[in-house]
């Protein structure tokens, strides 16, 4: 739950973006990460259901000015106090009710105390100065089977806040700088005592002069509103190694969104999908397919062209070969990811029995066949012996 992300951020919205921008980049997210696209994938399944509960917030006017003004405690409830709830302890518990009088419940008793309002999250914060890593931000790229197996480059483009060029992070109107807030010096709460039926508490809360952010900007930088940072488009070249897997991920350091307060960069994080290909199949670095070849083939062997993702292979069937005889070519399959050497490709051998024939064709089939003895079959051999005895 700490973890969630800023409605707007997981739609890839401005904070003032219109209805018909809402509702475009809602159905871009879906077309993303829908979960017919994407069977059995629990990571576009949380996406797709974080998207859902996105839009839902903000496609409704009244959720989304809540929202806008508290945040995610503005909206659920259960968010705000479960991120407040640690600092009370007792508060929570059972052993009170009923004792209160004047208390109605537990609600009123955290808004006497603390305020009310949405920020229970606010007032339990540590220093609004203390660094902040920016967040992590996902995007995902499709790739070809062949460009999994050969590593390749591909464009992406994600919106990211970054700091703002003109203030440098500060908020400030560049020239001038934020000062420290003389009401909390700096810490973003002040000490209140507070007298109720239990006693006297001592309680912080969030300092109304700074609003808890311990700094006062007297001149806000025009580019970023004051927020030190803007949103900006990256748009890059990722390199995809060779033997990247349908489903794996790539890790960009430091190419998330940007940090606060001095706080790292937070990571950029892509995830590669794979499309099939129609003559391979993979598991981990082996490769596997299928060639056809024809009765004749079979029969007295051949040399046949393997399609393996280097070309074309030569290689000698025998004679007698059988319909799913497998033959491996070592080393020819995925190069390994990160490391050296490769998986075997693995060929299957599928005979064409002849189809459609024609009466000529038959009555010459029928002869040939009358010719077989039993050491030409051996198999069928075996197993009619078996159903005479
Ligand atoms: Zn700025
Ligand atoms: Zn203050």
């Amino acid at each position: 739950m700490a973890d969630k992300r800023d409605y707007y951020e997981v739609l890839g919205v401005q904070k003032g973006a219109s209805d018909d921008e809402l509702k475009k980049a809602y159905r871009a997210m879906v077309k993303k990460y829908h979960p017919d696209l994407h069977p059995d994938d629990k990571e576009a399944e949380a996406k797709m259901k974080e998207v859902n509960e996105a839009y839902d917030v903000l496609s409704d006017r009244d959720k989304r000015a809540k929202y806008d003004q508290f945040g995610f405690a503005g909206v659920d409830p259960s968010y705000a106090a479960g991120q407040g709830g640690g600092g009370f302890g007792g508060f929570s518990g059972g052993g009170f009710s009923g004792d209160f009088g004047g208390f109605g419940d537990i609600g009123d008793i955290f808004e006497s105390f603390f305020g009310g309002g949405g920020g229970f999250g606010q007032q339990t914060r540590s220093n609004p100065n203390a660094p902040r890593r920016g967040q992590d931000l996902r995007t995902g790229v499709q790739i070809s089977f062949m460009e999994a197996c050969k590593g390749t480059g591909v464009d992406i483009r994600v919106n990211r806040l970054e700091r703002c060029p003109d203030c440098g992070g500060s908020g400030a109107r560049p020239g001038t700088s934020p000062e420290t807030c003389p009401d909390c010096r700096g810490t973003g709460t002040v000490r209140v005592s507070q007298r109720t039926p239990l006693g006297v508490f001592q309680t912080t809360k969030t300092c109304e002069k700074c609003g808890g952010r311990g700094k006062i900007i007297r001149e806000v930088c025009q580019s970023c509103g004051g927020q030190g940072r803007v949103r900006r488009v990256l748009s890059k070249n990722v390199k995809i190694p060779q033997g990247i897997d349908d489903g794996q991920t790539l890790r960009i350091t430091g190419e998330g969104d940007c940090g606060i307060n001095g706080g790292a960069n937070g990571d950029l994080i892509i995830r590669v999908s794979v499309k099939p290909d129609e003559m391979f199949e993979r598991e981990g670095f082996d490769i596997y397919s299928e060639v056809p070849i024809s009765y004749l083939q079979a029969a007295l062997g051949d040399d046949i062209a393997v399609p393996t993702i280097d070309g074309n292979v030569k290689y000698k069937i025998p004679a007698g070969t059988q319909n799913g005889d497998t033959f491996v070519l070592r080393g020819q399959g995925v190069p390994r990811l990160y490391r050296t050497g490769r998986g075997d490709h693995h060929v299957s051998v599928r005979v064409e029995v002849p189809r459609n024939l024609s009466k000529k064709q038959a009555d010459l089939l029928r002869a040939f066949d009358d010719s077989l003895e039993d050491r030409n079959s051996p198999g069928k051999k075996k197993f009619s012996d078996w159903f005479k005895n």
